[in-house]
Protein backbone atom coordinates (compact mmCIF):
# COMPACT_ATOMS: atom_id res chain seq x y z
CA UNK A 1 0.00 0.00 0.00
CA UNK A 2 1.66 3.25 -0.82
CA UNK A 3 0.43 6.90 -0.27
CA UNK A 4 -1.17 7.55 -3.93
CA UNK A 5 -2.98 4.28 -2.90
CA UNK A 6 -4.85 5.50 0.25
CA UNK A 7 -5.76 8.87 -1.52
CA UNK A 8 -7.12 6.83 -4.00
CA UNK A 9 -9.68 4.68 -1.41
CA UNK A 10 -10.45 8.70 0.17
CA UNK A 11 -11.62 9.77 -2.96
CA UNK A 12 -13.00 6.54 -4.17
CA UNK A 13 -15.02 6.47 -0.49
CA UNK A 14 -16.10 10.11 -0.51
CA UNK A 15 -17.56 9.87 -4.20
CA UNK A 16 -19.39 6.88 -3.72
CA UNK A 17 -23.32 7.87 -4.14
CA UNK A 18 -25.30 5.56 -1.48
CA UNK A 19 -27.61 3.09 -2.98
CA UNK A 20 -31.51 3.59 -1.78
CA UNK A 21 -30.31 0.07 0.39
CA UNK A 22 -27.82 -1.53 1.11
CA UNK A 23 -27.16 -4.62 -1.25
CA UNK A 24 -26.77 -7.80 0.28
CA UNK A 25 -24.28 -8.95 -0.85
CA UNK A 26 -23.42 -11.25 1.27
CA UNK A 27 -26.40 -13.39 0.95
CA UNK A 28 -27.07 -12.66 -2.66
CA UNK A 29 -23.04 -12.66 -4.33
CA UNK A 30 -24.59 -13.23 -7.65
CA UNK A 31 -27.41 -11.57 -9.87
CA UNK A 32 -27.80 -11.60 -13.48
CA UNK A 33 -30.30 -11.42 -15.86
CA UNK A 34 -29.35 -14.07 -19.22
CA UNK A 35 -30.16 -17.18 -21.20
CA UNK A 36 -34.68 -15.90 -20.32
CA UNK A 37 -33.84 -16.00 -16.67
CA UNK A 38 -33.40 -14.33 -13.70
CA UNK A 39 -30.69 -16.10 -12.16
CA UNK A 40 -27.86 -15.89 -8.98
CA UNK A 41 -26.41 -17.53 -6.22
CA UNK A 42 -27.84 -16.88 -3.16
CA UNK A 43 -25.92 -18.17 0.35
CA UNK A 44 -27.83 -20.51 2.67
CA UNK A 45 -28.80 -18.26 5.78
CA UNK A 46 -27.37 -21.23 8.38
CA UNK A 47 -24.16 -22.54 6.76
CA UNK A 48 -21.66 -20.48 5.10
CA UNK A 49 -19.93 -22.72 2.90
CA UNK A 50 -22.73 -23.70 1.55
CA UNK A 51 -24.76 -21.72 -1.81
CA UNK A 52 -27.81 -21.95 -4.04
CA UNK A 53 -28.76 -21.31 -7.21
CA UNK A 54 -31.61 -19.91 -7.91
CA UNK A 55 -33.57 -18.84 -11.06
CA UNK A 56 -36.76 -17.87 -12.23
CA UNK A 57 -37.83 -18.12 -15.96
CA UNK A 58 -38.84 -15.10 -18.13
CA UNK A 59 -42.34 -15.84 -19.39
CA UNK A 60 -43.70 -18.87 -17.66
CA UNK A 61 -42.20 -17.79 -14.10
CA UNK A 62 -40.98 -21.46 -13.83
CA UNK A 63 -38.49 -21.42 -10.51
CA UNK A 64 -35.91 -23.51 -9.46
CA UNK A 65 -33.23 -23.71 -6.21
CA UNK A 66 -30.89 -25.60 -6.15
CA UNK A 67 -27.27 -26.27 -4.28
CA UNK A 68 -24.04 -25.71 -6.22
CA UNK A 69 -24.14 -29.73 -6.35
CA UNK A 70 -27.45 -29.71 -7.84
CA UNK A 71 -29.55 -31.19 -4.78
CA UNK A 72 -32.96 -30.11 -4.77
CA UNK A 73 -33.64 -26.92 -1.81
CA UNK A 74 -35.41 -28.02 0.77
CA UNK A 75 -37.29 -25.49 0.97
CA UNK A 76 -38.98 -25.36 -2.09
CA UNK A 77 -42.56 -27.28 -0.96
CA UNK A 78 -44.68 -26.06 -3.86
CA UNK A 79 -44.12 -22.81 -3.63
CA UNK A 80 -40.74 -20.12 -4.14
CA UNK A 81 -38.06 -20.63 -0.88
CA UNK A 82 -36.34 -18.17 0.66
CA UNK A 83 -33.68 -18.14 -1.59
CA UNK A 84 -35.96 -17.06 -4.38
CA UNK A 85 -37.23 -14.40 -2.28
CA UNK A 86 -33.64 -13.26 -1.49
CA UNK A 87 -32.88 -13.36 -5.44
CA UNK A 88 -35.96 -11.23 -6.32
CA UNK A 89 -34.88 -8.59 -3.83
CA UNK A 90 -31.42 -8.41 -5.09
CA UNK A 91 -32.44 -8.27 -8.38
CA UNK A 92 -35.11 -4.84 -8.00
CA UNK A 93 -32.13 -3.25 -6.09
CA UNK A 94 -29.50 -4.20 -8.83
CA UNK A 95 -31.51 -3.62 -11.95
CA UNK A 96 -34.63 -1.93 -10.60
CA UNK A 97 -38.01 -3.50 -10.65
CA UNK A 98 -39.58 -1.56 -13.85
CA UNK A 99 -36.37 -4.03 -15.61
CA UNK A 100 -36.67 -6.73 -13.73
CA UNK A 101 -40.41 -7.11 -13.87
CA UNK A 102 -39.97 -6.55 -17.80
CA UNK A 103 -37.41 -9.24 -18.19
CA UNK A 104 -39.95 -11.43 -16.77
CA UNK A 105 -43.03 -10.32 -18.58
CA UNK A 106 -44.77 -9.98 -15.13
CA UNK A 107 -47.12 -7.18 -14.37
CA UNK A 108 -46.16 -5.77 -11.08
CA UNK A 109 -49.12 -2.85 -9.79
CA UNK A 110 -48.09 0.04 -7.63
CA UNK A 111 -46.65 -1.04 -4.34
CA UNK A 112 -47.12 -4.92 -5.43
CA UNK A 113 -44.18 -7.40 -4.30
CA UNK A 114 -42.56 -8.62 -7.38
CA UNK A 115 -42.55 -12.48 -5.71
CA UNK A 116 -46.33 -12.44 -5.31
CA UNK A 117 -46.95 -11.45 -8.97
CA UNK A 118 -45.20 -14.50 -10.10
CA UNK A 119 -47.26 -17.78 -10.50
CA UNK A 120 -44.97 -19.92 -11.81
CA UNK A 121 -44.84 -23.58 -11.04
CA UNK A 122 -41.01 -25.46 -9.67
CA UNK A 123 -39.28 -26.74 -13.03
CA UNK A 124 -35.98 -28.52 -12.51
CA UNK A 125 -33.59 -26.21 -14.35
CA UNK A 126 -29.11 -26.84 -14.21
CA UNK A 127 -27.43 -24.46 -12.47
CA UNK A 128 -24.13 -25.39 -13.57
CA UNK A 129 -23.77 -23.04 -16.04
CA UNK A 130 -24.88 -20.16 -13.58
CA UNK A 131 -22.51 -20.96 -10.63
CA UNK A 132 -19.32 -21.38 -13.33
CA UNK A 133 -20.06 -17.76 -13.98
CA UNK A 134 -20.22 -16.89 -10.43
CA UNK A 135 -16.96 -18.68 -10.10
CA UNK A 136 -15.19 -16.36 -13.08
CA UNK A 137 -17.04 -13.46 -11.55
CA UNK A 138 -15.08 -14.42 -8.20
CA UNK A 139 -12.22 -14.88 -9.88
CA UNK A 140 -11.97 -11.31 -11.22
CA UNK A 141 -12.41 -9.94 -7.68
CA UNK A 142 -9.57 -11.84 -6.70
CA UNK A 143 -6.95 -10.35 -9.36
CA UNK A 144 -4.78 -8.79 -7.75
CA UNK A 145 -4.13 -4.74 -8.29
CA UNK A 146 -2.74 -4.23 -11.83
CA UNK A 147 -2.45 -1.86 -14.49
CA UNK A 148 -1.94 -4.07 -17.23
CA UNK A 149 -4.87 -4.71 -19.35
CA UNK A 150 -6.50 -7.94 -18.66
CA UNK A 151 -7.50 -9.56 -22.03
CA UNK A 152 -11.01 -10.91 -20.79
CA UNK A 153 -11.61 -7.22 -19.73
CA UNK A 154 -10.98 -6.05 -22.98
CA UNK A 155 -14.96 -5.00 -24.25
CA UNK A 156 -15.13 -2.38 -21.48
CA UNK A 157 -14.70 0.81 -23.00
CA UNK A 158 -11.22 1.92 -22.27
CA UNK A 159 -10.16 5.11 -20.29
CA UNK A 160 -9.23 7.84 -22.77
CA UNK A 161 -9.57 5.55 -25.69
CA UNK A 162 -8.76 7.64 -29.32
CA UNK A 163 -12.32 7.59 -30.68
ZN1 LIG B 1 -33.87 -22.45 -1.97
Amino acid sequence: MNTDGAAWEQRSVARVVSPVQPRKLASVPFVELADGRLQGVVSSGSDIARVYVSSITAGTHAFNCSTNNNRPCGGLRGSPCKHLHDLAGAAVLQYGLDQVARYLHVEVGDGADLMSCLNGRHEPTPGAMVFSRFLRHLSYLELPDTTEPIAEMHWFPAMGAVR
